[in-house]
């Protein structure tokens, strides 16, 4: 597509704030692998003078959002929301040239906090950090934790339906999202963000929203269910020598505990990578697998019990984040190493390293979230060819698995989705989609698979 015109650009920043686009606004214009740079990305990041063939725009309030959608969609102007930035997949980056890029980061206040019930109503560009630190003071912490933490937004969390490491013990978003307040491509606002625990009223418009990626609309606020700290917590990091001692260690300890705060795996190979580029302190350096795992109750009779022999409990706050980092600072350490190819799927616990195994790459490395069966396979290697990057999600579903866990789909596993889901789902999801965005402005090219590339 040819850049945005001109008279389009002069309407669209009469509607909102905008940034005018120079080069040092480029990363706007690719994610964080710098896998997916849109077409002006290289025309952006070498111009000495202002760009003029897309706009930025950062609308303070849900009205100019309404405004700025309800222009597009008169003049089919596509339309990519972008929160942090941090999203795996190039959901939130522009493809074509044409794209009207609408950064979140302006609409950022806390609206209200409930000390009794621990609800929190916030706007869609609040940091995911800012809102658990709001919150901790009062004994709370937000039920959703990432690495990305200090970036990600509350808007693109709920965009991309996020896990990470909290989960296991308070599940998904859909479980702890009360409400949100969406805006469609007409340019209607949906009022979706009672904070009611319960609301039987028909379909749940709120859950459609929740993981929809930006295709269906724009998330400007956020009501969500903090939970209460856990007055004692024991974080410990465990050593073995082989995977399947992993997974009798993990069943045991579930049903010791009952529940658990965190359960993360990551093998040899991330551990060195990280312990290397990240400076950091390793207190179990050889081990084949290691497991962080937190609890609430007293775990040394556990550990006896269950003859873990390479173990250290955190004995201090400070131990307890250098645990943290060990496996919080994995990502940034494999991205250090070259490029990384990355493959974020669920599988069935006890077959996850099968699907690390026999792979061919500079670096081949496993992490995840085991308790909630999500690997992490990271490739290092300069170029990755499509029959390898097919042959995974195949292996991946013939095991029942789902070729994304947890960072969507994007433009990265678009082709790959129906693997995931069948026709009849695609196509109801389709005429969802119809039904909202008829003229197809959000997010173009993004989830969806384009019919002669369907695999
Ligand atoms: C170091 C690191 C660790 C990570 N760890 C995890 C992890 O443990 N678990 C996990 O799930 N993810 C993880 N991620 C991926 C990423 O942080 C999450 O997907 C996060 O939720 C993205 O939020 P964001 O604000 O950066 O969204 P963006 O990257 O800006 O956008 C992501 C998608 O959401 C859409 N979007 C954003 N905001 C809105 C909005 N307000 N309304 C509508 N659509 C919107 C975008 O269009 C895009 O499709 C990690 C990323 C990094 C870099």
């Amino acid at each position: 597509m040819p850049p945005l015109a001109a008279h389009h650009i002069k309407a669209l920043t009469k509607l909102s704030p905008h940034l005018p686009i120079t080069s040092s606004l480029a990363h706007h214009f690719t994610d964080w692998t710098g896998k997916y740079p849109s077409r002006s990305y290289e025309a952006i990041k070498t111009s000495t003078d202002q760009w003029h063939g897309t706009c930025i725009l950062r609308p303070a309030n849900v009205e100019q959002v309404s405004s700025i959608l309800k222009y597009a969609t008169t003049n089919k102007i596509p339309v990519v929301t972008q929160g942090g930035n941090t999203g795996l997949v190039g959901g939130g980056v522009p493809i074509q040239e044409d794209e009207v890029v609408l950064l979140t980061s302006a609409m950022n206040k806390i609206i209200e906090f409930d000390k009794d019930t621990g609800i929190i109503l916030a706007e869609a560009g609040c940091i995911l950090e800012t809102l658990q630190d709001h919150v901790r003071p009062h004994g709370y912490e937000m039920p959703i934790d990432l690495g990305a933490k200090g970036s990600c937004q509350i808007g693109g969390n709920v965009a991309t339906n996020a896990g990470g490491i909290k989960y296991i013990r308070h599940g998904s978003l859909h479980a702890n999202v009360l409400g949100l307040e969406v805006v469609t491509p007409d340019g209607k606002v949906l009022d979706l963000s009672r904070s009611l625990k319960k609301d039987n009223t028909g379909y749940s418009l709120k859950d459609l929203f929740i993981g929809s990626e930006g295709t269906l609309g724009v998330i400007t606020k956020v009501a969500i269910e903090s939970k209460p700290i856990s007055k004692e917590t024991f974080l410990m990091l465990v050593g073995f020598q082989t995977f399947p001692e992993v997974v009798a260690f993990f069943r045991q300890a579930k049903r010791y505990f009952g529940m658990l705060n965190a359960f993360e795996f990551w093998d040899q190979v991330a551990h060195e990578q990280v312990v290397h580029h990240l400076k950091l302190q390793s207190p179990l350096p050889t081990c084949p697998f290691q497991v962080l795992f937190e609890t609430e109750k007293d775990p040394l009779d556990f550990l006896e019990e269950s003859g873990a022999e390479q173990c250290v409990l955190a004995d201090s706050v400070s131990q307890q984040l250098n645990l943290w980092s060990l496996r919080e600072g994995i990502p940034e350490a494999l991205s250090k190493c070259g490029k990384v190819w990355k493959w974020d799927v669920s599988v069935p616990i006890d077959r996850m390293m099968s699907v690390v195994e026999n792979l061919e790459g500079d670096i081949v490395s496993g992490y995840g979230h085991l308790g909630d069966g999500n690997l992490h396979l990271n490739i290092v290697k300069s170029s990755m060819s499509k029959e390898m990057e097919r042959s995974i999600y195949a292996k991946v579903a013939s095991m029942g698995g789902s070729i994304s866990a947890e960072h969507g789909i994007g433009q990265a596993k678009s082709e790959y989705l129906p693997l995931s889901k069948d026709a009849n789902s695609l196509e109801v999801m389709r005429n969802i989609k119809a039904v909202l965005d008829p003229a197809g402005i959000m997010n173009p090219g993004k989830i969806f698979p384009s019919a002669s590339k369907e695999c």
